[in-house]
């Protein structure tokens, strides 16, 4: 009954579903607060009070009519609020609500970027290391992922990205500050890697959209101002969530922005009918309602600093290498294993649970998300010290 295309999916995803069942099984055995789970980019923190306060305000109000069908692409008042919000912050210049399609999230928004975009066949780049789900969400939409390695700091390598591209490259993905490294992009290179998108636009005749995804702009550490690359070309897109600079992954709520100068007509409308047919119709009322007064609030960015900084110089002076992560919540470090299954598991038997490389197109690599609390980051600590 299953598809095989859906089969092939879940068997591919195999790795860390496995990593998952086992540490399931952990869990049975010894009690969830005897394993030590850093694989989840599930923040532990709670939505900050402004949030409670804007879900109480939208209680009391119900005469506004904010829980109907509205249009796909989300309410006016929000669109433009968040299009002057991103003018405002020279994100997006001269955005406007004709620009902004309210999403379900980061990952509805790729879907519905993709599939508006995508014809069977057509390539999308993606640097490695990546968000996994991209690979499944491209083969979903019949694209083709075309992985390009980065640089062993993991900043971009822009010869091999002018190598990936093709005449046949619809779309290129970047994610700044990337998960899983907490890299992050910064404007000289942008400016090169832009140059060189404009170049192969002009030398393949064709239009290479560039979908900036960054759920974890907010979460960026040491005052570093990140550049807005969507600013610097005119086929862009900027993918947003509220998951993680809210902590409100369950919620569901993001947008997807376009560059007022994007050279391709009726984006809108695509992106609209790809709501629609995806089984979104549009995003959560309630949450359009809620993001749209705290366009300036987030979460506690030093909590995550300081965790930041514990965990870095504790694994670095044990003896990992490591590249500083200028933001999100993980880090990324490289594997004392040559291939960092086997170190994995070795940490799964001390009940410490890590996420390999692998998923992220980097083998040599393992994940630890520490958007959780001390003690778990404590435990994992010892365990790792003692393994290397
Ligand atoms: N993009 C990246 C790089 C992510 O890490 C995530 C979630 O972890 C998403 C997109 C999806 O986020 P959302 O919860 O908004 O769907």
């Amino acid at each position: 009954m299953i598809s095989k295309y859906i089969l092939d999916s879940i068997s591919r995803g195999s790795l860390i579903r496995i990593m998952f069942e086992k540490g399931k099984r952990l869990k049975d055995q010894f009690g969830v607060q005897n394993v030590y789970d850093l694989t989840l980019g599930n923040p532990a923190l709670e939505p900050p009070q402004e949030y409670f306060d804007a879900l109480k305000e939208l209680a009391e109000h119900r005469e506004r009519g904010v829980h109907r069908y509205m249009v796909n692409v989300g309410f006016d008042e929000v669109r433009a609020n968040i299009a002057a919000w991103l003018d405002q912050k020279e994100l997006l210049p001269a955005a406007t609500k004709e620009n902004v399609v309210m999403t379900v999230g980061a990952g509805g928004a790729l879907n519905v970027t993709l599939r508006a975009i995508l014809d069977p066949g057509d390539e999308v780049l993606v640097l490695a290391p990546y968000f996994v789900e991209y690979l499944f969400y491209i083969a979903a939409h019949q694209g083709r992922a075309v992985i390009a390695e980065t640089k062993p700091d993991f900043s971009l390598d822009l010869d091999e990205i002018d190598k990936k591209i093709t005449k046949q490259t619809k779309a290129i993905i970047i994610n700044s500050p990337n998960n899983p490294s907490g890299r992050i992009y910064y404007e000289d290179a942008l400016k090169d890697f832009v140059r060189l998108l404009y170049d192969k636009q002009r030398k393949y005749h064709t239009k290479i959209l560039l979908i900036s995804d960054e759920p974890y702009r907010d979460l960026v550490f040491d005052n570093i101002k990140l550049p807005s690359v969507c600013a610097m070309y005119d086929n862009s897109l900027i993918i947003y969530s509220w998951s993680k600079s809210l902590s409100i992954p369950g919620d569901r709520i993001g947008y997807i922005a376009f560059n007022p100068q994007i050279q391709v007509p009726r984006m809108l409308d695509a992106l609209s009918f790809c709501l629609r047919l995806l089984g979104f119709v549009n995003a959560p009322a309630s949450m359009q309602y809620i993001v749209n007064k705290l366009l300036d609030v987030t979460v506690d960015i030093d909590y995550y600093r300081k965790k930041r900084d514990r965990i870095y110089r504790a694994l670095s002076d044990a003896g990992y290498e490591i590249v500083k992560p200028e933001g999100t919540f993980y880090l990324f470090p490289k594997s004392p294993e040559k291939d960092s299954i086997t170190f994995i598991e070795k940490a799964l038997e001390k009940r410490v649970l890590l996420v390999p490389g692998q998923g992220f197109g980097c083998p040599r690599h393992f994940r630890i998300a520490y958007c959780t609390d001390d003690r778990t980051i404590d435990k994992a600590l010892e365990v790792l010290v003692e393994l290397i």
